[in-house]
């Protein structure tokens, strides 16, 4: 018996993808790449965006033929998108066996239990804990998982913004035991997994009530607590976390990843605008002054620190001086890159309930002039790098033709190609001279 996954949205959703893989390998079945072959699809949705809700669903409408071309398959629609639209998917969607919405992740294994109980069961289901962590199926071969183990810490978000579906989806946050992150990690670390990758909706948010114990009865009682138990664990030689969010940024956090050896000095802090109005009404819980403090409270503590963004342009009542202000923010705040997407109004949140009032064309033009200006800067920022040393995380063997060997990531996740006269494999960690920028990816040889 095989099962494929399709994953759609934000390494929180390739996490759980991997949690209900690990559910499913409890129960005997191996993974395929190939949907002819699979007897179970899961499909794992996501609905931050409509774009993305979208292609989910058309994925989910095309498997019907899949569904009906042998008797005895089983399809799962699961996340975000399924957790929204759950009580409606049924009439459009007939195809379709279990919905698993976002909430329902951690009791995955009692849905499938539910609503298959022929499946088969080897014994090992008790062993799969409610964070979907189990001795031995760490190694599941899906998409995502190479030399990066993502864990999760917390799901949820207790948070309000109001252009923000997630709340609704999520559920209110849920902290995952310390020992059971330990445990994980060491795992992973000892199977070879040498980038741990921290995740949560707002990671840094983490602080369990109540005894958290983690190894040798060491209390952990936040974030910082968190990242230097997973520093200490043998075998990690990088620690990444996504996404935190600028509240919990503080001089305790900035502390802790200085002293943390295996963290690496890049931090993504979503922003989303630089206007003090537009940042009020999306109930950011910062101002822009706030936000830029917190930036020079990493940068002093983390030396070579490089901050990336998230922004949304065109959010209802943004006028020309908001946006300017967004603009002139990269600048200011020196940040090294950002992804940047239009507003589109999801259904269910505040901000949909009021007008969608900045014409289409405008949040164009303004995403167009946002984005010239964030790449211009992030090619600067790779160009200062050219004839320098950079530490390299070897990910894979980089592609036939490009001539080039090992494909990999700078401490500052910025992609990498690098020449060498050794061999080497993934997961090592080369010092690399960049010799070439181009675009948004590196160039380099092995340091001699
Ligand atoms: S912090 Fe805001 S944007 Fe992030 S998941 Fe929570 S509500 Fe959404």
């Amino acid at each position: 018996m095989r099962f494929f996954v399709e994953t759609f949205g934000c390494q929180m959703n390739v996490a759980d993808s991997l949690e209900m893989g690990r559910r499913l390998r409890a129960r005997g079945f191996r993974t395929t790449k190939q949907l002819d072959r699979a007897d179970v699809v899961l499909v794992n949705s996501c609905t931050v965006r409509d774009h993305a809700e979208h292609k989910a669903l058309s994925f989910l409408g095309r498997l019907a033929d899949w569904k009906s071309a042998a008797p005895g398959r089983l399809l799962i629609f699961a996340g975000c998108a399924a957790e929204r639209l759950k009580d409606r998917l049924g009439r459009r969607f007939p195809q379709v066996d279990l919905v698993a919405g976002a909430k329902s992740i951690g009791d995955f294994d009692r849905l499938l239990a539910e609503r298959f109980p022929a499946l088969p069961f080897d014994g090992q289901q008790e062993w799969v804990d409610a964070w979907g962590w189990a001795p031995g199926l760490g190694e599941t071969g899906l998409p995502g998982e190479g030399v990066t183990a993502f864990v999760t810490i917390m799901r949820g978000c207790n948070y309000a913004c109001t252009y923000c579906v997630v709340p609704s989806v999520r559920g209110r946050e849920l902290y995952r035991p310390a020992a059971s992150i330990f445990s994980e990690v060491k795992e992973r670390a000892a199977q070879g997994q040498r980038e741990i990758l921290l995740l949560g909706q707002t990671v840094n948010s983490y602080r369990p009530q109540g005894p958290n114990p983690g190894p040798e009865g060491r209390e952990i009682s936040d974030f910082s607590d968190l990242l230097q138990m997973v520093d200490a664990v043998p075998g990690v030689a990088r620690i990444r976390f996504m996404s935190p969010h600028p509240h919990y940024v503080d001089e305790r956090l900035a502390q802790a990843i200085h002293r943390s050896a295996r963290v690496a000095p890049h931090i993504h802090l979503p922003v989303q605008s630089g206007s003090d109005a537009v940042l009020a009404r999306m109930r950011r819980n910062y101002t822009r002054e706030e936000f830029c403090r917190k930036v020079d409270v990493l940068r002093h503590h983390i030396p070579g620190l490089a901050v990336t963004t998230d922004f949304i342009v065109g959010f209802p009542g943004e006028t020309e001086e908001d946006f300017l202000a967004t603009l002139r923010l990269g600048r200011e705040a020196d940040l090294d890159g950002a992804y940047t997407f239009k507003y589109s109004p999801r259904p269910g949140t505040v901000s949909a309930q009021g007008a969608d009032d900045v014409p289409d064309s405008v949040k164009e033009e303004r995403l167009a002039r946002l984005m010239e200006e964030t790449d211009s800067r992030s090619r600067t920022k790779l160009a200062q790098l050219v004839g320098k040393t950079q530490e390299v995380l070897v990910e894979k063997g980089a592609s036939e033709g490009s001539g080039f060997v090992w494909e990999g990531r700078t401490a500052h996740c910025r992609k990498i190609y690098v020449t060498s006269a050794k061999t080497h494999t993934t997961g090592d960690l080369l010092s690399v001279r960049v010799e070439r920028a181009d675009g948004k990816t590196l160039y380099g040889r092995v340091d001699a």
